[in-house]
């Protein structure tokens, strides 16, 4: 039987899975499995005997690795207990992430197992990055920001220089547009800054989240409306963003096919801010040699892309429209200031590339 890796996403309801060859590139399958725990391994226990392969790695998209870990780590109990105490960081999604690993490591008991971050691609930023301005008590306790979308980072980092061979060594702005979305300045291949900080709330709008808000705004909310902590984090989590400010949908391809008011007004706010984040990672990366679109929005949507990249022409850059028009790799002009670069993310592909690397 074919040696394989599998990797695993745990979520609240479901199980997304890869599974690859040892060396950790080849994809031969992925989907999405409807259960959680014990009944979505023995599924996956199903999937690879379908496929005729023999799982040698396990490897977990974890959302949280706290201030400690800075790359991909081998589990083991102390691990596990370490990821557990990270779930007050990260409450909606790292209970899922763990009780992920334990029916893995339960179903797959021979074999090693990996835990990769979102966070961790982020590790090492200098505390003008890191640090809130709070009392310092705060940051000691584990309130900095994190940043997320760290797989997906590190895989665009890894892919530039086939892409652009000049341009991993320069000063690259990353914009992860999806139903999530963040953005990360990049120096050399590594991450100097991010727009998600201590939650994945933080940063750029977002399909059903608000980015970067007020928080006297959080203290209008609690105190003139008297909303509980829980409608607060459903306000900010599932009602904002895209959908809240549209009324009409969190998924942009039917924003922008939408002639409502409100929707366009949406797509102006997230394009706005879009340009206004990529103008202000630029100076924590002291200059920008390119700019990289990926993820939902930033692989597939060109005018999406056209109108980010129009409010960024002071700047220099600018857009050659039929080759953004047909997704190219390379969509800026000749003459534009920054290249401007669309390269496809592949998380799964990410981990699968750690647990290679962890078997050796
Ligand atoms: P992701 O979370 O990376 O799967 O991205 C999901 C987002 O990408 C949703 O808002 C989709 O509406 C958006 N998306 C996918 N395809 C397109 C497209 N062709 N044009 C505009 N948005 C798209």
């Amino acid at each position: 039987m074919q040696p394989a890796i599998l990797t695993l996403n745990a979520g609240s309801s479901t199980v997304k899975y890869g599974l690859f060859a040892r060396d950790g590139v080849t994809e031969l399958a992925r989907g999405t499995l409807e259960q959680t725990g014990a009944a979505a391994m023995a599924k996956a226990l199903e999937v690879t005997r379908d496929a005729k392969v023999q799982v040698v790695g396990v490897g977990h998209r974890v959302v949280h690795g706290g201030p400690r870990y800075a790359a991909p780590a081998l589990i083991d109990e102390v691990v596990v207990e370490a990821l557990r105490s990270f779930i007050p960081l990260a409450p909606l999604h790292q209970p899922h992430n763990v009780a992920g690993i334990e029916a893995a490591r339960a179903a797959f008991s021979a074999v090693p197992q990996v835990a990769c971050f979102d966070t961790a691609f982020h590790r090492g930023h200098a505390l003008v990055e890191e640090a809130y301005a709070l009392p310092r008590r705060f940051f000691d306790e584990g309130v900095r920001s994190f940043g997320f979308h760290g797989l997906s980072y590190q895989f665009i980092a890894g892919r530039l220089s086939d892409v652009a061979p000049e341009v991993p060594r320069g000063r690259v702005v990353v914009a992860h547009l999806g139903s999530g979305a963040s953005m990360c300045a990049m120096v050399g291949g590594r991450s100097v800054a991010t727009s998600m900080g201590f939650s994945t709330l933080d940063g750029i709008p977002m399909g059903t989240r608000t980015g970067s808000l007020d928080p006297g705004v959080l203290l209008y909310l609690l105190d003139h409306h008297k909303l509980s902590l829980k409608d607060v984090e459903t306000l900010l989590y599932k009602e904002s963003g895209l959908k809240g400010l549209s009324g009409v949908s969190n998924d942009m391809r039917t924003l922008l096919a939408s002639d409502a008011p409100h929707a366009k007004e949406a797509v102006e706010y997230f394009v706005h801010h879009c340009a206004r984040m990529v103008a202000s990672l630029a100076t924590a990366a002291q200059g920008l040699d390119a700019l990289v679109f990926t993820a939902g929005i930033g692989e597939r949507s060109a005018v999406v892309r056209a109108r980010i990249v129009a409010k960024l022409g002071w700047l220099g850059l600018a857009v050659d429209a039929a080759a953004n028009e047909r997704n190219a790799t390379v969509i800026s002009t000749p003459a534009s200031r920054a290249k401007v670069l669309v390269v496809p993310t592949n998380e799964e592909r990410c981990i699968a590339e750690a647990v290679a690397a962890q078997l050796g």
